[in-house]
């Protein structure tokens, strides 16, 4: 019998996959089950929703990016619980015993306990939902063009994003490009550029978590590319028809999502406290308090560090997963784990064509060069070679020409009469 300890790493997303790849030559067995077939590289995918690129060029396989670890078998499957007792994931459909668990299933978004309005205003997280968002999108101009009563037309033309974070104000920025150039001439009856594009922010800035000159800067140029930001702005109410702010009623058809974000369902079963947004509190190690042998990371965790929660973004998670592998390493060999230190590298949002802003530990960056800089890093972290090329001919592409070449609709309801 194989004696070597078996890993089981669930979510193949930033924190399971980095950790995979960080094992391939530990003397373990590794199983990583994901519920998807691909690894996605969530932080472009407004720019499927904005059809600016497609979604095979943010998703790979996660079967094909581990072909050659031989230590490493991928399933796909979905972890239902975690029979902590007795070392065991529960599956939909089987279970996997482990010697190690490393639990990377991220987060999913949140309505604030108003589920209710979640038909009504998209979230993005998945590829599935960026079709869904770049479909009401193009839906919404589609019905402006088939309208003839004026204000219903301007109904379809307003877009209201809920959430001023980095996702709300880049979805804002990129369908503001989408009305004003690339549908610019494409329609008969309507005016794409008479879009309205909103971004509602709760709180009093945007990009909250940038330093608040960035924020500054990032609504300046929002504004000035045509976006109508508004900070202070609670959003009370979601419908078929328009969003709710306190007494005021925006008419609208098409809302999205880009608000509150809830750790993944599979912490309920570990049976330790969880925080607001249902995330795991782990020691410095990054274990569940009381099992060394469970590794909580990525946005399903959360550790204080100088005396602030660690941020939900890519690079946490990627650095959790490389801990947690040498970790790993450790345990097999008897040594004592050693507490997770997580390296601040910078911070960046992009707002649109040319524009976007960075807070790098020693200093503040915006506009072009921000753009410049969000670039380069998107390349130079999205995971494969094919997909780096085809991501950057198509915004090489875009950006000579204005245009965005993923406008299908797909998905969703048949036909064009059917509500967005
Ligand atoms: C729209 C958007 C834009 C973003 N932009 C940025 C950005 O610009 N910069 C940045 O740093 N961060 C950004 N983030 C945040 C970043 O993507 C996350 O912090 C990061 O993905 C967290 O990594 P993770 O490994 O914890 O989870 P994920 O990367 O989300 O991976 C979780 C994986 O677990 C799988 N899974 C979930 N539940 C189960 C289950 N029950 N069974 C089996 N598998 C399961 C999922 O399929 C997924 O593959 C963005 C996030 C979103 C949604």
């Amino acid at each position: 019998m194989d004696r070597t300890p078996h890993v089981v790493i669930i979510g193949g997303g930033f924190g399971g996959l980095t950790a995979a790849k960080a094992l391939r030559k530990a003397p373990l067995r590794l199983t990583l089950l994901d519920r998807r077939n691909h690894h996605l590289f969530q932080p472009l995918l407004y720019q499927v929703a904005t059809a600016a690129l497609n979604p095979s060029d943010i998703a790979v396989p996660i079967r094909h990016i581990l072909q050659r670890q031989m230590n490493a078998t991928v399933l796909m499957g979905e972890a239902t619980s975690i029979d902590v007792p007795n070392r065991k994931v529960i599956l939909s459909d089987g279970e996997l015993s482990y010697d190690y668990l490393v639990i990377a299933t991220g987060a999913t978004h949140s309505y604030f306990g108003h589920d209710d309005w979640a038909p009504y205003a998209a979230g993005l997280k998945t590829i599935e939902d960026a079709i869904e968002i770049r479909r009401r999108v193009l839906i919404a101009f589609e019905r402006a063009e088939r309208e003839s009563d004026p204000e219903r037309q301007q109904e379809w033309l307003t877009f209201v994003i809920v959430g001023g974070g980095p996702t709300g104000a880049e979805l804002a920025g990129a369908l503001v490009e989408v009305a004003h150039h690339a549908l610019a001439r494409d329609f008969r009856n309507i005016d794409p550029t008479r879009a309205r594009v909103l971004l509602l922010e709760g709180g009093p800035r945007i990009l909250p978590p940038f330093p608040p000159e960035l924020s500054e800067k990032a609504r300046e140029q929002l504004q000035r590319l045509g976006v109508e930001v508004r900070g202070g702005s609670q959003v009370t109410g979601i419908d078929a028809e328009g969003v709710s702010v306190g007494p005021e009623r925006i008419k609208t058809r098409t809302v999205l999502w880009a608000a509150g974000v809830a750790a993944s369902p599979l912490a309920k079963s570990l049976g330790v406290p969880l925080d607001r947004a249902g995330r795991v509190a782990v020691t410095p190690e990054l274990t569940l308090p009381g099992h060394p042998e469970i590794f909580v990371i990525g946005d399903l965790s959360t550790l204080m560090q100088d005396g602030k929660p660690l941020p939900g973004v890519a690079p946490t998670a990627m650095q959790e997963g490389r801990h947690t592998a040498e970790n790993l390493r450790r345990a097999v060999r008897g040594e004592p784990l050693l507490p997770f230190r997580y390296h601040d590298k910078g911070n960046l949002a992009v707002i649109g064509r040319g524009a976007g802003v960075a807070a790098f530990p020693k200093s503040n960056w915006s506009g072009r060069i921000a753009w410049w800089a969000w670039l380069l890093v998107h390349i130079f972290y999205l995971i494969g070679f094919r997909n780096r090329v085809l991501v950057l001919l198509e915004w090489a592409w875009a950006y000579l020409t204005w245009q965005r070449g993923a406008r299908l609709i797909t998905g969703g309801p048949k036909s064009t009469s059917d509500p967005a």
